[in-house]
C-alpha cells in the first residue's frame, strides 16, 4: 500500500504534464471528429452555352483548377444534352473523370418529373440515354440526381422511380445542402450582358454570404433532425458564377472550419439510405425529412426555400 502511495506521489509531476498532453490530444481529436464535413456536387454540366467573360472550355478549366488547388474531390452530374452528347462537351466531362472526380447522371434534357407532360417511361428513357454516354467516362458512378430535385407528385411516379433506380442498380444521389447559386448566376450574367465592365464584386459577396447562410442553416437542421452533424452534400451548378468564385466558396468553408470529403464517402452515411415518406418537391433530403418530422413553418424555414430572394433584394438596394 505504502509503496503504491509513494509511487503515486513520485509520478504526480509526470502525470500532470502527461495529463495535459492527453487532454490536448482529446480536444484535438474531438475537434476533428466534430468538424463538419462537406461533399461538393455540381449539376447540369458540362455546359457548352456561351456566357460573358469565359468560354465553355475556360469555365470548365476554372472550376477544375479551383477543385485541384484545394484538393477537393467532387462529383459532376451530367445533363448530356448540355454538351456531353457532342465531342467538345464530352471532352469537358472526361476532364472531370481524368482529374479523379466522380461522374453521375442528370438526364439528357433536364425534364421535370413533376410535370404532367412528362411520363414516367419518358423520364426513365432520359436516364438510360444519359447512362449510355457517361458509362464510357472515367469516374462513372451509378448515381442519379433528380432534376429540380423533384421525385414526382404521384405514387406511380415516386414508387416507379424508386423501383427503377433499384433495378438499374442506381442510387438516389441526395442533396442535403441546397443552394440558389443558379439565381445569383442569372443575376451575374444579366449584369455583365448589360455592361461587360460592370463591377461584380457585390454579386460575389452576395454569393458567398448566401452559401454561408445556407450552410449554417442546413447544419442546424441536421442537428434538429439527427442530433448530430451529417456529412453534408452540397448542390451547386456548372456555371459562370462557380467558374469565377468556386475557389472563394471552398476557402470560405475552410475558414468556417469545415472539412471536405468525397461524395462517395458522404453517401455511405446512414442518413443517405433513408427514403422519406413525404418528398418535399424540389428540396433537399433534410427538408424532405423536416416535412415529415417538424411543423410546416419550423424556425428558419423561409431562408431555406427563398431561391436567394434575400440576397437579390439586398443587391437591388445596393443599386445592382
Ligand atoms: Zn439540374
Amino acid at each position: 500500500m505504502a509503496t503504491k502511495l509513494t509511487d503515486f506521489c513520485m509520478t504526480r509531476a509526470f502525470d500532470k504534464s502527461f495529463l495535459k498532453v492527453i487532454l490536448l490530444f482529446a480536444v484535438l481529436t474531438t475537434a476533428s471528429v466534430r468538424a463538419q464535413t462537406l461533399a461538393l456536387t455540381m449539376d447540369d454540366g458540362p455546359q457548352l452555352e456561351q456566357t460573358p467573360m469565359l468560354s465553355p472550355q475556360q469555365r470548365n478549366q476554372a472550376i477544375l483548377a479551383a477543385l485541384s488547388k484545394y484538393g477537393v474531390s467532387a462529383a459532376l452530374f451530367v445533363t448530356a444534352g448540355n454538351g456531353a452528347d457532342r465531342p467538345e462537351g464530352y471532352a469537358l466531362a472526361k476532364a472531370w473523370g481524368d482529374a479523379g472526380h466522380a461522374i453521375g447522371n442528370h438526364t439528357m434534357t433536364h425534364p421535370d418529373l413533376n410535370s404532367e407532360k412528362v411520363s414516367l417511361a419518358d423520364y426513365q428513357k432520359e436516364i438510360l440515354d444519359c447512362d449510355k454516354i457517361i458509362s464510357t467516362l472515367p469516374g462513372y458512378q451509378k448515381w442519379y440526381r433528380f432534376t429540380y430535385l423533384r421525385e414526382g407528385k404521384t405514387p406511380e411516379k415516386i414508387d416507379g422511380m424508386r423501383q427503377f433506380l433499384k433495378q438499374q442498380n442506381y442510387r438516389n444521389a441526395y442533396v442535403s445542402l441546397d443552394t440558389s447559386d443558379w439565381r445569383l448566376n442569372e443575376e451575374l450574367i444579366a449584369v455583365l450582358k448589360k455592361n461587360p465592365q460592370a463591377d461584380v464584386t457585390p454579386i460575389k459577396q452576395a454569393y458567398l454570404s448566401h452559401i454561408r447562410q445556407r450552410a449554417e442553416a442546413y447544419r442546424k437542421l441536421a442537428f434538429t433532425l439527427q442530433g448530430r452533424d451529417i456529412p453534408q452534400v452540397m448542390l451547386i451548378h456548372h456555371n459562370l458564377i462557380n467558374a469565377l468564385w468556386l475557389g472563394d466558396v471552398i476557402a470560405q468553408f475552410k475558414d468556417m472550419g469545415w472539412k471536405f470529403t468525397t461524395p462517395a464517402a458522404a453517401f455511405t452515411d446512414t442518413v443517405y439510405q433513408l427514403t422519406p415518406r413525404n418528398t418535399a418537391t424540389g428540396q433537399s433530403l433534410l427538408l424532405s425529412m423536416a416535412k415529415s418530422l417538424l411543423p410546416a413553418k419550423f424556425e428558419g424555414w423561409e431562408r431555406l426555400v427563398d431561391d436567394g430572394d434575400f440576397e437579390i433584394e439586398a443587391l437591388k438596394k445596393q443599386g445592382q
